[in-house]
C-alpha cells in the first residue's frame, strides 16, 4: 500500500522495528504522549524531564567556549522573573540570536547539576510564531534508534499518519458490535483513530483513546476466556474420597491449627479434584502464610483416592527443604497419638541434580511400582524417564521460575492431564492475574498464622555501617542469625562476585568472633548445600549470600536481613528477602543500606518497604512504577502478548468492564457461531493474540 513520505527504506524500517506493514497498522500506531501547545509554562514550572514545553522570553546573553567540533554555545534565556540556560553543542554556526526580541522556546528540560537546562531547543522569533503552532495537542510517537537513523523520529511519524487522514476520514470498518458500543458509550472506530492522532481536544482525545484500549482489553479476555471455556470441558481425574492419610494428618500430626484463609483454599482445591474436570489453580500466599502445608493436604486427598502427586521446585536448596519438611510432618514420631503404625502416613521421595544415578533407578522403578506417594524434585523431575505409576496431581512451587515448556511436560505424565496448582509467594495484581494468568482458577491465602510479628524495616545510608553493625552484634548475641545478601545482576556477574567476595571478607574483619557462611548461584550444589546446612543448623551465625536464598529458605531463628546496595533491588525482590525473616517467634528486622545519592524513584521503593509488609500493596507498587514487563513474575517470559495503548498498571477498571462485557457474550455463546458475534471471531482469528495457556499440553 502506498503511503505518503514512505520509501521502499523506511518500509522495511517501519515493518521490522514496528511491525508495521499496512496503512492500518500505521493508523494503529498510536501516541504514547500528547503535547499541549497550547499552554505557556513559565520557567518556575517546570518539573520534569519528561515534558516538553513553551516558554516566551528573550536571550540576554550568551557566549561559545571550545573551538571547531568542540564548540559549545550558551546562552541565557529568561521569562521576566527567572532565567535558564539553553544549550548548543552542534550546528553552533547556525544558531542566531538576537537580544530585545521575544522569542517561543520549545523543548524538553534537561535535568543538569541541581537545575534544568534545554539543550538543542527550537527558538522561534514570536514574529513568526503562527497561530497553528501554538494550538491542540501535538502526538508524540515512540521510536526506535534504527528508526531515528533513517529519519524517522517523532514528527516523521506523525507527518505521515497526518498523509492517511483524508482516506481515514472516509471511514474504516468497525470492529465492534453495536450493542457494546452503545451500551459502554465507546466511541466509533473512525472517529476514534482520527482522534487519537490529531485530537480535537483533550476530552476527545481521552474518549478516543479509552475506546481503543478498550478494543484492545476486550479482545484479550475474550481469548483468554474463551480457552478457559474449552478448557473447562477437560475431563479430569476424579478425586472424591477425603481418606485415612488426610484424616490421620489432619487430627493428629498438626500441632497447630490450619488458618481461616488455608482452609478455604484446601476447600476450594477440593472441589477442583472432585468435581470431573481438570483443575487449574493459582495459589497466591505471601511469603510464610502456609502454602507448603496446603500442598501436602492436596497431595495426601490425592494419595487417598490412589494418585501420586508431584511438586516441583526451582532450586535444590528448595527441594531438599520440602523434603525434609514434608518427610518430618508425615513420621510417625510426628504424631501426637502413640501409633501402633511406624510407617508415614505417606511415602516421599526427593530426586534433584545430585541424585546419584543408582539412587535415581531405585527411585524410577519404585514410582512406576506406585510405591512412592509423593515425589519432590527440580528440574530433574521432568525428564522422561521420570514415569509414573498414576500421577493426578502437579504442584509447581514459585512457578514464575519455570518456563512454559518444562511445566507443559509434566503434564503429560499421565494418559490424561493431571490437575494442576501452580504456586507464588509473589504477588500478583489483579490486573495481571486477570491478563498473564487470566485463565487460571485462583485461591489466595490472605492471612498469615497467627503470633507472627511484623518485620521492622529500617534504612540507613552506607555511612552509618558502624550502628548498623553493633546492632547485628546486639542481635547475635542474643543468639539470633542474620542474613546479609547482595545484589547479583547477570550482565556484571564477575563485578558482582566480586562485590560478594569484598563484602564477605569485610564481614569476616569486622566479626572475627562469629562464623560466616556464603552462598551464591556459581557455587557447585555441593558446597552450597553445604554452606546453608552450616547456617540452618546454627553453626555460623551470619550467612553471606546473592539473591538464590530469595525463594523458600525457612531459617526461624535468623531475625536479620541486611541488603547490601538496596538501590539496585526491584521492590518485589526487596519483598521476597524480606520475607526470609520474621518467620520465627522473635522480633525480626530488615536494613535497607543504600550507598548512592537516592533517585527519585529509588527513593520510592525505599519509602514504600520502610512503610508497609503488604505485598499485594507492593505489588501493585511495582506495576506502578515499573511497568508490567519487568515484574518479576513476568521477567523470564515478558507479557505474553503486547499491549499497544492501554496499560495493566493505570487501567484496571477498563480491564474489568472489558472482562464482563466478553464473558457476556460467551455466555450466551461459548463458540462465538453466532451470526451476530462472527465480527469477534473475524477479529480474534486476524489478531492471532498469543495469550499464555497455562495447561498448554504439548
Ligand atoms: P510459604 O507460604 O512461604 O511457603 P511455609 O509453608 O514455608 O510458607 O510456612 C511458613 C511457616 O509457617 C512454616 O514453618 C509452617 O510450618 C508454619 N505454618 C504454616 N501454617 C501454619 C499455621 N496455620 N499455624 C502456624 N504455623 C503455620
Ligand atoms: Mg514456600
Amino acid at each position: 500500500m502506498y503511503c505518503k513520505g514512505v520509501g521502499t527504506k523506511r518500509a522495511d524500517t517501519l515493518r521490522k522495528e514496528l511491525g508495521v506493514v499496512t496503512a492500518m497498522d500505521m493508523l494503529r500506531t498510536y501516541p504514547y504522549k500528547y503535547t499541549d501547545r497550547s499552554r505557556f509554562y513559565k520557567i518556575h514550572e517546570i518539573e520534569d524531564e519528561d515534558t516538553a514545553v513553551q516558554i516566551v522570553g528573550q536571550v540576554t546573553e550568551w557566549h561559545t567556549i571550545g573551538v571547531g567540533k568542540a564548540q559549545r554555545l550558551s546562552a541565557t534565556f529568561t521569562d521576566g522573573s527567572h532565567t535558564i540556560e539553553l544549550v548548543w553543542f552542534r550546528g553552533v554556526q547556525y544558531v542566531k540570536l538576537v537580544k530585545g526580541i521575544d522569542y517561543l522556546l520549545f523543548g524538553k528540560p534537561s535535568r543538569f547539576n541541581h537545575t534544568y537546562n534545554f539543550v538543542h531547543p527550537e527558538l522561534t522569533p514570536m514574529s513568526k510564531v503562527t497561530p497553528q503552532m501554538v494550538q491542540g495537542l501535538e502526538p508524540d510517537y515512540g521510536t526506535t534508534e534504527r528508526m531515528k537513523n533513517t529519519g524517522l523520529n517523532s514528527k516523521a511519524v506523525r507527518t505521515i499518519i497526518a498523509g492517511l487522514l483524508p482516506d481515514l476520514r472516509l471511514g474504516v470498518p468497525e470492529t465492534l458490535g453495536q450493542d457494546i458500543l452503545d451500551h459502554y458509550h465507546l466511541m466509533g472506530i473512525t472517529e476514534a483513530l482520527i482522534n487519537v492522532h490529531f485530537p480535537k481536544d483533550t476530552p476527545t482525545m481521552q474518549k478516543a483513546r479509552e475506546r481503543l484500549k478498550f478494543e484492545e482489553l476486550f479482545y484479550i479476555q475474550l481469548q483468554i476466556l474463551r480457552q478457559m471455556k474449552r478448557r473447562e470441558q477437560n475431563e479430569g481425574f476424579v478425586m472424591p474420597k477425603v481418606g485415612t492419610r488426610f484424616n490421620t494428618f489432619y487430627q493428629h500430626h498438626l500441632t497447630f491449627e490450619l488458618t481461616n484463609a488455608q482452609k478455604r483454599v484446601v476447600r476450594e482445591i477440593q472441589a477442583d479434584l472432585k468435581s470431573g474436570h481438570q483443575m487449574n489453580r493459582l495459589l497466591q500466599g505471601d511469603v510464610g502464610s502456609g502454602k507448603t502445608l496446603v500442598a501436602l493436604l492436596c497431595a495426601l486427598l490425592a494419595a487417598d483416592n490412589g494418585y501420586q502427586t508431584c511438586i516441583m521446585a526451582p532450586t535444590e536448596i528448595l527441594a531438599n527443604q520440602h523434603y525434609d519438611t514434608l518427610t518430618t510432618l508425615l513420621s510417625p514420631l510426628n504424631c501426637s497419638e502413640a501409633s501402633s503404625n511406624l510407617s508415614p502416613i505417606a511415602h516421599v521421595a526427593l530426586l534433584t541434580g545430585s541424585t546419584t544415578k543408582k539412587e535415581r533407578e531405585t527411585l524410577h522403578a519404585a514410582l512406576r511400582a506406585g510405591e512412592i506417594d509423593i515425589l519432590i524434585g527440580t528440574h530433574a523431575l521432568i525428564e522422561d524417564e521420570v514415569q509414573f505409576a498414576n500421577l493426578g496431581l502437579v504442584i509447581v512451587d514459585e512457578q514464575h521460575r519455570f518456563g512454559v515448556a518444562q511445566r507443559a511436560k509434566l503434564w503429560a505424565k499421565n494418559i490424561q492431564p493431571p490437575h494442576v496448582l501452580v504456586m507464588t509467594a509473589t504477588p500478583i495484581p489483579r490486573t495481571l492475574a486477570m491478563t498473564v494468568y487470566g485463565d487460571l482458577q485462583v485461591s489466595v491465602i490472605d492471612e498469615l498464622p497467627p503470633g507472627r510479628k511484623p518485620v521492622h524495616t529500617l534504612h540507613y545510608s552506607i555511612q552509618r555501617k558502624v550502628s548498623v553493625n553493633q546492632f547485628l552484634i546486639q542481635q547475635i548475641e542474643q543468639g539470633r542469625q542474620v542474613y546479609v545478601v547482595f545484589p547479583l545482576i547477570k550482565e556484571n556477574e564477575k563485578l558482582d562476585l566480586l562485590d560478594l567476595q569484598n563484602g564477605y571478607n569485610e564481614l569476616c574483619e569486622t566479626f572475627p568472633q562469629y562464623r560466616i557462611s556464603m552462598v551464591h548461584g556459581q557455587m557447585k550444589a555441593k558446597d552450597k548445600d553445604e554452606q546453608m546446612r552450616r547456617f540452618i543448623s546454627g553453626e555460623t551465625q551470619i550467612l553471606v549470600a546473592t539473591t538464590v536464598i530469595e525463594v523458600g529458605v525457612n531459617v526461624p531463628n535468623a531475625t536479620v536481613m541486611v541488603i547490601e546496595n538496596a538501590e539496585r533491588f526491584g521492590l518485589s525482590q526487596l519483598h521476597q528477602l524480606r520475607g526470609r525473616v520474621g518467620r520465627g517467634a522473635d522480633q525480626s528486622y530488615c536494613l535497607l543500606l543504600t550507598r548512592i545519592e537516592l533517585t527519585k524513584e529509588t527513593r520510592r521503593r525505599i519509602d514504600i518497604m520502610v512503610a508497609t509488609n503488604d505485598g499485594f500493596r507492593i505489588a501493585e507498587e511495582d506495576l506502578n512504577l515499573r511497568g508490567p514487563g519487568d515484574l518479576d513474575g513476568t521477567q523470564q517470559s515478558g507479557l505474553p502478548f503486547e499491549l499497544k495503548i492501554a496499560s495493566l498498571s493505570t487501567d484496571g477498571q477498563l480491564l474489568e468492564v472489558a472482562r464482563q462485557a466478553a464473558r457476556a457474550i460467551l455466555d450466551q455463546d461459548p463458540t462465538l457461531s453466532d451470526d451476530y458475534h462472527r465480527i469477534y471471531k473475524r477479529r480474534l482469528d486476524l489478531l492471532r493474540l498469543s495469550v499464555a495457556n497455562w495447561s498448554e499440553i504439548s
